[in-house]
């Protein structure tokens, strides 16, 4: 397939992207977005039976008006010499060729392997929401939603509307530290309302806090869990388990184009010096980031953030004092819940044990890893992070573990079919 090119490539059609393209396009530049979904509207908006709504719908119709190329079913792999990306898509790979790149690939959320979170109906929180926007039947099942994080409330009362039987909500963050969030909330308009209305949906559900799932069992797939918390332990029988650990941004494409992330920041780097933490939304000369890869912070943040690297993209003079300001509160929020959410890594140590699968693409056990002093190590002695995920689930789990870094990230981001890399040419248009 021949090269493509285009002014302003967007890598990731979330509200950060869909934001950015709306605002270079309006600015008369030629955009193309790509995202590894059928469908835009990332993960917010992951729409059921496939009819986007509300914003989404506003942001893509106006996309559609300001004649930007929108290419679904299109992941970015790699990135090649002279401002080029490798892309595939319907089994093909091809450059898209750039002047400038908004990186806005959002989040992912994170696992911690805990002994029987391999079982069938075990599932991320995110996850089975998915599923379930995609049509999978949940009426009546009795469900556990588990681990950390605002997505837990969320995913809850999701379940809840479409029919499941939603037990128990196990949070590990404390009551104390949640209570701190909740007046932190009420600095930022939207977010305690939407912390109420998550509240009331989930009203009936019980919510635990300083809990966590310490192992699943069943004989071909769950059939029961044990929560521990506050000196307490309960074995509570279910269908299905929802776990996440709060999220964790997808920089892959970002450091492939050498835009490090650090400390959960992505800090641009030019070869020499590497922008400020402060400055996450990061200048680098051609490259932009935006959205929950560069720190998770919410939809109304992604947003903003997406804005302002379109006009930025777009050479356009920045937004209002206003629009900072606003920024600026949402940045604070989103600090303060990244801490509210933060794992404890005594807690995760003390719940595994040495057969709990951590790679579960490679089948490497905690007790053949525990011993290693970094991911690499691990890796050489066992495979973890060789399989088809490349180390995204095990790769974060050992962070927080261990306080590793994987430091490997290496094209392509996702395993290839050489089929699929045969056809690749530099041909130009
Ligand atoms: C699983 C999950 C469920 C969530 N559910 C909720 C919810 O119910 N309510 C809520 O308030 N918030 C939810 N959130 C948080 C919400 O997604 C964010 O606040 C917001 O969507 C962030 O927007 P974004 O544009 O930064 O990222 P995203 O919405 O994550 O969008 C990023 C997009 O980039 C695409 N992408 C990633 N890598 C590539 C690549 N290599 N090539 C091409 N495309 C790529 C993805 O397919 C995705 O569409 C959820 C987050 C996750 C991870």
């Amino acid at each position: 397939m021949a090269e493509r090119r285009t002014e302003i490539l967007v890598i990731g059609g979330g509200p950060a992207g869909l934001a950015a393209a709306e605002a270079a396009s309006s600015h008369g530049k030629r955009v193309t977005v790509i995202d590894e979904n059928p469908q835009f509207g990332g993960q917010i908006w992951r729409a059921e039976k496939q009819k986007l709504s509300g914003k989404a719908k506003e942001l893509v119709d106006a996309l559609e008006k300001n004649d930007v190329e929108l290419i679904p079913s299109c992941t970015c792999v790699a990135s090649l010499p002279e401002k080029r990306i490798l892309a595939l898509s319907q089994g093909r790979t091809f450059p898209i060729a750039y002047d400038k790149v908004i990186i806005a690939t959002g989040a992912r959320e994170r696992f911690i392997p805990f002994p029987g979170w391999t079982l069938p109906g075990v599932f991320g929180a995110g996850g089975l929401q998915a599923l379930v926007k995609g049509g999978y039947d949940i009426s009546g099942k009795r469900i556990v939603v588990a681990g950390t994080g605002p997505l837990l409330l969320a995913v809850a009362a999701y379940l809840k509307k479409k029919g499941g039987n939603v037990l128990m909500i196990a949070e590990q963050a404390s009551a104390k530290n949640l209570f701190k969030l909740g007046l932190a909330t009420l600095k930022v308009q939207g977010k305690f309302l939407e912390a109420v209305r998550l509240r009331f949906a989930t009203l009936g559900i019980k919510y635990s806090t300083g809990s966590s799932v310490t192992s699943a069992r069943g004989k071909d797939a769950l059939e029961e869990i044990t929560v521990e918390g506050n000196g307490k332990s309960s074995t509570i029988e279910c269908d299905l388990l929802a776990t996440g650990y709060h999220l964790t941004g997808n920089t892959e494409v970002a450091e492939l184009l050498d835009v490090f992330a650090l400390e959960g920041m992505v800090i641009a780097y030019d070869g020499q010096k590497a922008a400020t933490a402060e400055d996450f939304l990061y200048e680098h000369e051609d490259i932009f980031c935006a959205g929950e890869l560069a720190g998770i912070g919410g939809v109304e943040k992604a947003l903003l953030e997406g804005r302002r690297a379109g006009l930025a993209a777009a050479g356009v003079e920045g937004d209002t004092q206003e629009v900072a300001a606003e920024e600026e509160r949402l940045g604070r929020f989103a600090s303060a819940m990244n801490r509210t959410f933060e794992l404890d890594r005594d807690t995760l140590l003390e719940i595994m044990t040495d057969d709990t699968i951590v790679c579960r693409c490679e089948d490497v056990q905690f007790g053949k890893i525990k011993d290693c002093d970094n991911f690499i190590e691990a890796k050489l002695q066992t495979r973890i992070g060789m399989g088809s995920c490349q180390g995204r689930v095990c790769g974060s789990a050992c962070e927080a573990l261990f306080g590793w870094g994987t430091n490997s990230i290496r094209p392509p981001i996702i395993p290839l079919r050489v089929s699929e890399l045969a056809n690749f040419t530099t041909e130009k248009d």
